[in-house]
């Protein structure tokens, strides 16, 4: 079953058309400081969880997101199995969309604001090693990814993002399980490269950019990493290689380090605002932050290019 039109697809993806859309920042890093690290998503079916992730959300959305990432990141089957969480995986997913919903609308009643805050279903690597470097199957990656997607899809979000993934193979095998479930649903898909603008498989940024392209994704860049500052270089690979494309650029608020026994990441919201400045000659359509990045970090960026 597939309740998105194509006019709403064409709809998003107009917004990116007019302005740029800042999405959020980092959920997993937000949910470690309240004491959650292992298996966040399972938050989104405890009752004192659910209101934790709203937290995050609400943040984001008051700093000026546009998008918001339901807390879905490690919501596969794959991930979930790790977890011991396979049999809620319909649930976790499924509520992890009404808390998103939830926090547009807490945020709506307490402003009065009719700003136009879009649901994206996160959706994270599986963990596994695909074929010929691991054992996991190209077809079975696929299937599982569909499954998530499904539950996301049937519960109404605006878009699918795939991100973080490091292998270009396991990224076009969550685009095809987003094909499989949907024709209509945008698709947006980021990997993460290193410093040299390649990731950890081996796939240059520009090459993962035009398969993507090509394989039906609407909007493709570029996640977590080493930090804002060395993301510049990807950003402009992309752009060169695909000069019409719809561009994503999430990094990280640089490389975690540990400090007195905890993580810390060093770039601050104004550091990492007057990198992402950077980006704007390049025209990205969407921006946003990853691990390590709070509400204060979008709140910056968002400023920066209001
Ligand atoms: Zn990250």
């Amino acid at each position: 079953m597939d309740s998105h039109s194509s006019a709403e697809k064409h709809n998003f993806l107009n917004f990116l058309d007019e302005k740029i859309l800042i999405c959020d920042g980092a959920m997993g890093t937000m949910l470690q400081k309240v004491g959650y690290s292992a298996c966040p998503d399972y938050l989104n079916i405890e009752k004192d969880g659910k209101k934790k992730v709203v937290n995050v959300h609400l943040g984001y959305i008051k700093a000026g997101s546009d998008i918001i990432q339901t807390n879905t990141f490690g919501s596969n089957p794959y991930k979930l199995k790790s977890c011991g969480l396979l049999p809620d995986m319909e649930k976790i997913n499924k509520n992890a969309v009404s808390i998103a919903n939830e926090a547009v609308k807490i945020y709506k009643e307490e402003t009065g604001s009719s700003r136009h805050i879009f649901i994206a279903g996160d959706i994270g690597p599986t963990g596994k090693l695909l074929e010929p470097a691991g054992d996991a199957k190209y077809s079975e990656v696929v299937d599982l990814y569909s499954r998530q997607i499904d539950i996301l899809v049937k519960n109404s979000v605006d878009l699918i993002l795939i991100e973080t993934i490091m292998d270009l193979n396991e990224a076009a095998a969550a685009v095809e399980a987003v094909k499989k479930v949907t024709s209509s649903m945008p698709v947006a898909c980021t990997m993460t490269f290193g410093e040299n603008g390649v990731s950890m498989m081996g796939n240059k940024a520009e090459d993962s950019l035009v398969i993507l392209l090509n394989s039906g994704c609407d909007i493709v860049g570029a996640n977590c990493g080493m930090g804002s500052d060395s993301m510049l270089g990807i950003v402009k690979k992309m752009r060169k290689a695909a000069p019409d494309a719809k561009l994503i650029f999430q990094p990280n608020a640089g490389l975690p380090v540990l400090k007195n026994g905890k993580t810390v990441y060093n770039e601050t919201p104004e550091s990492m605002a007057s990198n992402t400045k950077e980006f704007l000659p390049y025209k990205p359509s969407i921006l946003g932050a990853c691990c390590g990045s709070t509400p204060a970090h979008i709140s910056k960026i968002a400023q920066l290019v209001r």
